[in-house]
């Protein structure tokens, strides 16, 4: 136990509430019932939002297809033995086992960071969008990680086309309507592909706005995109996406967006307002800040059991971790970053946790890639799983079946279903609720003490 007293429950603490933090928790506490009911353990999960968000539904969030409140799951719900502090871990002392975070408290009262001290550590804090230093991109830029972001870049589109269809100016028009992704990743294509979708549809309410009037680009630096279903079907994507009238440049880079203009590496010069950066992810930046051992990439160095390298009592998977991939032919291969690992990566973790607690022997992590699906909007798709391939409409209703039976929770699986339900039986949205972001700007206006025009009272 802790500082070597015996009455203290032994802290598990849990940093990050994503794929991995939440799923290591809801299994650390139904492995850990008896120990969580004597009062043996507790276990804390740091997390700066109070929800998990399934990231294979944002570009369904972003058309539309989803409200955002579904692609979200509240952790204070479903870790019901858990404590959920909001908050993040700024840095970690392992060697004092003891994490330094700010909460939201910390932040009102003025105090800064407070230390925490822990038994058992599980670093979960995923990854962060890969930049390059593009000049302009910090400005103009913005990524596709969180429902923020996704559910701002919908409003963004939809906004963009009001501004084209009421301006006379007409470099305004056609900078408002360019709209630049820069990597070909699911991400990046998804994104794109269901927000083009979205425009397409929105675009016939607009009396002097035609579908082909909007211009998307998919700018990628290698010879293919989404290398996640594999070369044929990443082919095939890319003859979908051009068959939409997508300008795809392969081998291609983004040089600036300065100004609002991207310049990309074959020296196109494309004037737009919106560049979504999808370019890859690196680990999150906090784990720079603790003493455990790193790879070349920064991500933590683990053991097939998912404990730290040469660590005792600290754990890690997901993004955040390099976890040998023991099923691999060729030696020395890591598991990727991506959901399909940190889900059954989280089950593992949660059970050795539970055994190294009882001094039971640990199991391997062992997982074959599975392959991946792809929604490329509304009814169409790619796919390219246990060896089989699929395209168009049946890759588009495997990968919803796919996600519907992954999406955590009953309560989600049912709430998804009913919105796709619903939009299958009316049409679909296409309201911009771009003020949500500024609520206050109405109330102002209103409170603001009216404008001096020089008028004398009249007596
Ligand atoms: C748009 C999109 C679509 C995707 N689609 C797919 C797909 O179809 N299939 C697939 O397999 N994968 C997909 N992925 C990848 C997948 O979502 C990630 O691999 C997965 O989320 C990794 O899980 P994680 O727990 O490591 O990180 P996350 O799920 O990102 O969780 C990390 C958590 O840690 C928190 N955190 C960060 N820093 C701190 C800190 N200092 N203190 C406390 N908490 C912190 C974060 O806020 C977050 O809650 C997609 C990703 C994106 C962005």
């Amino acid at each position: 136990m802790r500082h070597g007293t015996v009455t203290e429950p032994a802290r598990i603490l849990v940093v990050g509430g994503g794929y991995v933090g939440m799923y290591t928790a809801l299994r650390l506490q139904r492995q850990l019932r008896a120990e969580l009911r004597a009062g043996a353990v507790e276990i804390v999960v740091v997390t700066p939002e109070p929800y998990m968000t399934y990231q294979p539904f944002l570009p369904e969030a972003a058309a539309g297809s989803i409200s955002p409140r579904h692609v979200v799951v509240p952790l204070r719900r479903v870790l019901h033995g858990c404590r959920i502090l909001i908050g993040e871990v700024r840095s970690v002392d392992h060697a004092k086992r003891t994490a330094t975070l700010s909460t939201l408290a910390t932040a009102e009262e003025g105090t800064g960071a407070v230390d925490l001290p822990y038994d058992e550590l599980v670093i979960a804090p995923g990854s962060v969008s890969r930049t390059l230093p593009v000049p302009g991109l910090p400005d103009h830029g913005i990524g596709f990680k969180t429902v923020e972001e996704a559910i701002g870049l919908r409003n963004h589109v939809i906004e963009q086309m009001d501004i084209a269809s009421s301006t006379r100016d007409p470099a305004l028009r056609d900078a408002a309507l360019t709209f630049v992704f820069v990597g070909g990743g699911y991400a990046g294509v998804e994104a794109l592909a269901e927000l083009e979708d979205m425009a397409r549809y929105t675009a016939r309410y607009y009396h002097n706005l035609k579908p082909e009037d909007l211009r998307w680009v998919l700018v990628e630096a290698s010879d293919r995109i989404l290398p996640e279903v594999g070369a044929e079907m990443g082919r095939y994507a890319i003859r979908e996406l051009r068959g939409r009238n997508i300008d795809v440049r392969l081998e291609t880079r983004l040089e600036s967006c300065e100004d609002r203009i991207a310049v990309l590496s074959d020296g196109t010069r494309l004037p737009t307002r919106t560049v979504v950066w999808t370019a890859g992810v690196r680990p999150a930046p906090v784990l720079a800040a603790t003493d455990l051992p790193r790879d070349e990439r920064g991500r933590l160095r683990c053991t097939a059991q998912l404990a730290v390298e040469g660590v005792a009592h600290a754990w890690a998977a997901g993004d955040a971790a390099a976890v040998p991939d023991v099923t691999a032919e060729e030696p020395g291969r890591e598991c990727a970053p991506n959901a399909q690992h940190a889900v059954r990566q989280a089950k593992v973790l949660a059970e050795n946790i539970a055994a190294s607690l009882r001094g039971q022997p640990l199991k391997e992590y062992a997982h074959a890639y599975a392959g991946s699906v792809a929604s490329l909007g509304l009814h169409k798709g790619v796919a390219h799983v246990y060896g089989r391939k699929l395209k168009g409409y049946p890759a588009w209703f495997m990968h919803r079946a796919y996600h519907l039976s992954r999406v955590p929770t009953f309560n989600r699986k049912a709430r998804v279903l009913a919105e796709w339900t619903l939009s299958g039986l009316f049409k679909r949205e296409i309201v911009s609720l771009g003020s949500l972001e500024h609520p206050r700007a109405e109330f102002e206006l209103a409170a603001a003490p009216p404008p001096d025009h020089g008028d004398k009272p009249s007596s």
